[in-house]
Order: C-alpha cells, then structure tokens, then sequence
C-alpha cells in the first residue's frame, strides 16, 4: 500500500511533517496519525499511553492536555479528601459529580476539590450538615428554617416549635441551649404546658389534624397557626403537661409513633402552606381517633 494510494481514499491528507513530531515529544506526546479531517492528530500520551484528539494548532502552539491524565488527576484529588470520583458534569465543564463517604451525591468545583485536597477549605456534604443543624434545633424544641436572614455565617433562622415564634439564634448557642425564646420566655421548658389536638378545614373541605404543644393552645391556634381568620379550626382535645421540656419529649415520641404507624397519613406540606403556619407534623383527618386515643393514655396514665 502506497502512500499515494492512500491518501486517495482519505477526505484529509494523512502526512505527518517532522515538525510535528518534534513539538509532539517535546510536549509529552507521541503523533498516531492524523484524523478526523485536516486539522486534527491523534496523540498517544507519554505518561498514560492512552490517546485523545487534538488539535495541530494546538500541539504547535501550546501545550496540549491529556484529557485522561487530567480526569485522574481529579479522581486523586477527590479520593485526597475522600470522595469517590463519579464523573464531569455535562452542563458545566469545572464541574464534577462525586459520591460523599456518607453516599450522598454532590456536585462541586474541580477547583474546590483541589483545594480541599490541598487542605485550603473543605467538602462537606450540606444535605448531612442541614440534616445536623435541623436535629440540634430539635433537640431544643426549635426548628430550622434556613440562614439568617441578615446574612450572618454564625446565625440561622429558627422557628420555636411550642409558640412558633421566629428568631435568629446563633448555632452555637442552639447547640448548647444557652438562648431564650423571644416570645415566650426563657423559662418555658420549665413552664407547664399542654398537648393538644386540632383540626382544620381547608377551604377546599379537606380535612387535617394537627397534634403539637404550647402553654396556651388557644392562643396559639388564634394568633400563630392561622393564616386566615375565617379558615375552619378548633381545638378537639388538650392534655396538661407539668413542663414544656416534657411535652416537648411526648410530642416528639407520639409523632415517631404515628409517622410509622400511619405514613401515607402525613399531610404534604404545599396542601396547607397557604392556610396554617407550620411546615410539618400535620396529619390527614383519619388519624384523628388514633391521636385523640394516644392523648386520652397520656391523660389517664400521666406522660408515660
Ligand atoms: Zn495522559
Ligand atoms: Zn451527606
Ligand atoms: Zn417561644
């Protein structure tokens, strides 16, 4: 097979000039053979052995980059800072997707990774540290809604789940328990406060029910829950609890009680976002006996 006749079967001429070999070598890489069309070779990479593309501008004028020594060099900086390499994102080309060691899938920078292997910041997963912050606000009866609304690093915005007062805390402080509510006072763990069921009737007629607790259900149905004054609601029953910090515990446990007992009953929260001012822990009204049942125990038995 001759060159000439060759070179008549190809859309693109197939010379290799010395030059090219030269500048080829120079910058790591062997020439296999020209391809695709005129202006393109393809180059073996002297550190991988593996090929890509490129170029002829780019091997004479720069230097070019192996695509394959590049991916490992990212797969080393992810495994540096314990992430398992999955693979580039398609829509943005600094980016790439990598499984956490807690298996949650994140989508970070090339460069953040590389600095965090270089151990200049880190990679935490924020599904695990919303999920942290969210069970230490929890631990203290609040609840997370997001940053602070004044942008602090420190601060986060809560939500008292026993008045559904909101405020900023600083985390630490929600972490040690070292704040009072505005609303209600420093002391309501150690108030008396209540159990209570309550439901609601949209204006689309469903029907919802809600158990919680506060030192006054009454004033919290009035002036905290409703969004809507003429939106149907009343208080179906009420326990008394000798303190806040205990109704807090029987409140959490009755609804670990019903979320596994009952879980198509946990109503989405978009179906009454717009009428009642809590974000969870409302029930479809079928699971009002059982509630109502788990109050009477508590009632008869004190809070076993
Ligand atoms: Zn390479
Ligand atoms: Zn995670
Ligand atoms: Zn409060």
């Amino acid at each position: 097979m001759t060159h000439t006749s060759t070179a008549t079967h190809a859309a693109f001429p197939l010379t290799i000039h010395r030059h090219w070999r030269a500048a080829a070598e120079a910058k790591g890489f062997g020439i296999l053979q020209r391809v695709k069309d005129r202006y393109h070779l393809l180059l073996s990479c002297h550190s991988c052995r593996r090929t890509h593309a490129s170029k002829i501008f780019v091997l004479m004028n720069s230097q070019p980059q192996c695509p394959h020594c590049i991916e490992a060099r990212w797969r080393d900086d992810a495994a540096a800072v314990g992430l398992d390499w999955v693979g580039r994102d398609p829509e943005n080309r600094h980016y790439g997707f990598y499984i956490a060691g807690c298996g949650h899938r994140l989508r970070r920078q090339f460069e953040m990774v590389k600095r965090a292997a270089e151990g200049v910041c880190d990679v935490r997963c924020e599904l695990c540290q919303q999920h942290k912050e969210q069970e230490e606000a929890s631990a203290q009866g609040w609840e997370l809604i997001g940053p602070d609304p004044e942008g602090g690093p420190n601060y986060r915005l809560y939500r008292h789940q026993a008045c559904g007062h909101e405020q900023r805390i600083a985390r630490a402080n929600m972490q040690t328990g070292r704040f009072g509510c505005g609303n209600c006072g420093d002391n309501w763990p150690a108030a008396p406060s209540h159990l209570y069921a309550m439901q609601f009737r949209l204006a689309s007629g469903l029907r919802l029910v809600k158990l919680g607790f506060s030192r006054n259900p009454d004033s919290r149905l009035r002036h905290q829950l409703l969004k809507h004054h003429d939106l149907d609601a009343q208080i179906l029953q009420t326990v008394p609890m000798a303190t806040g910090q205990l109704a807090l515990q029987t409140e959490k446990r009755l609804h670990t009680r019903l979320k596994t007992a009952f879980p198509d009953s946990i109503a989405p929260p978009d179906l009454y976002a717009g009428s009642i001012n809590v974000r969870s822990e409302i029930y479809f009204a079928d699971v009002t006996a059982e509630i109502l049942r788990m109050l009477d125990e508590i009632a008869t038995d004190g809070a076993a």
